[in-house]
């Protein structure tokens, strides 16, 4: 069944428990309650920059070997093993099948952890594993980079030549891994992630949600963190505003985009890249990440600010608790009539303008 041998699945139903702690972290990730002010400069930290460069110098030669084999610098490898798992601090140690089995009872992404679950058993299959070895995140993710099933699956390699793929304790089969999956996740050779940039006096946030060649937002007066012009290229860019139009602005390229697909969350994106600079020997950020910046709106809220823009004649598009580019327009066409500036994200001063309620347990949000 499943393609999943009949031991490998009678051990598994033997070692499946129900628990609903699996479920209640599922619901309270970080990257998706936390703001920008509170998610970043827990993770990118001075001692993991620090440790970050040692672990350059100490593996130099096998992370320049990975680089020539496909493109993915070293800064960035040793960026994403920080951020997982501290440089292999942080395995985990839950049993991967019992919490990707909890996953899949869960009606929002049932058949995704359905699949996971079944890939985790292949894995076993595979040999690559025992069933008790199988340990990780209570997301199912493991080993040094925190691979989901699937991504061990497909991506996982015996860089040391033990003929074992072991991303647990191997650091040279963890590396090698996470570089051929970045690859065929489409890293860009030779391209950044992104970088700090300054906005121009007048900038029109309505732009954010655009990609247009990097030269065009170079004409508009985007200059990087030290004032200076961007390169003129046609590499398509858009800007991220984490925190708001208070905080630090950045630029990001398709290589960012291949970061999000390894995790779907800007907060985390921007944390791989400005680690990976400053391992690299890159400076501190230039723009400080402001502490008051509301947090992501629940959807129940945003119903109640896209009706309130409605009442007062603005035009939301449809009243669906989401914000997208219509209600963007809308808060920055309201803003703009308070005399403030247009910048169309919902900070504490349009959301009390708007009497939107923002109870207990209701934190708002300044990500669009
Ligand atoms: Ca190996």
């Amino acid at each position: 069944m499943l393609g999943v041998s009949d031991a490998t699945l009678k051990g598994a139903r033997d070692i499946i428990r129900e628990d609903p702690t699996v479920l209640m972290l599922d619901k309270a990730q970080p990257e998706f309650t936390n703001t920008f002010a509170g998610y970043f400069p827990v993770r990118v930290t001075n001692s993991r920059i620090s440790e970050g460069r040692g672990l350059l110098l100490k593996h130099q030669d096998l992370l320049e070997q990975i680089q020539r084999e496909t493109g993915v610098p070293p800064q960035y490898l040793l960026s994403f093993w920080g951020l997982e798992t501290d440089f292999g601090r942080t395995l985990g140690n839950r049993s991967v099948p019992a919490s990707l089995a909890n996953l899949a009872c869960d009606s929002r992404r049932s058949d995704f952890f359905r699949q996971e679950f079944i890939n985790a058993l292949l894995i076993v299959d595979r040999g690559d594993s025992t069933l008790q070895g199988l340990t990780g995140s209570w997301a199912g993710a493991m080993g040094n980079m925190q691979f989901m099933p699937s991504a061990w699956l497909k991506h996982a390699v015996d860089g040391d030549g033990d003929k074992k793929r072991d991303l647990w304790n191997s650091t040279t089969d963890a590396l090698v891994s996470a570089a051929r999956f970045l690859a065929a996740l489409g890293w860009e050779t030779g391209m950044r992630w992104g970088r700090e940039v300054l906005l121009p006096t007048g900038f029109d946030y309505l732009l954010l949600d655009q990609i247009q060649p990097l030269s065009t937002w170079s004409v508009m007066g985007v200059r990087d963190s030290m004032g200076r012009p961007l390169k003129i290229s046609q590499t398509p860019a858009r800007i991220v505003l984490p925190s708001g139009a208070d905080g630090p602005a950045f630029i990001v390229y398709p290589n960012f985009d291949v970061i999000m697909k390894w995790n779907r969350s800007e907060y985390y994106a921007i944390s791989v890249g400005r680690l990976a600079d400053q391992i690299a020997g890159g400076g501190k950020l230039v723009r400080s990440i402001p502490t008051d910046a509301p947090k992501r709106l629940p959807m129940q809220t945003i119903v109640s600010l896209q009706g309130s823009l409605a009442d007062r004649g603005f035009e939301v598009g449809a009243i669906d608790g989401l914000v997208g580019p219509s209600t963007r327009r809308a808060i920055a066409a309201f803003q703009k009539s308070q005399g403030w500036l247009p910048h169309g994200f919902t900070d504490h001063r349009t959301l009390a303008a708007l009497t939107v309620p923002t109870g207990p347990g209701e934190p708002a949000t300044a990500t669009p």
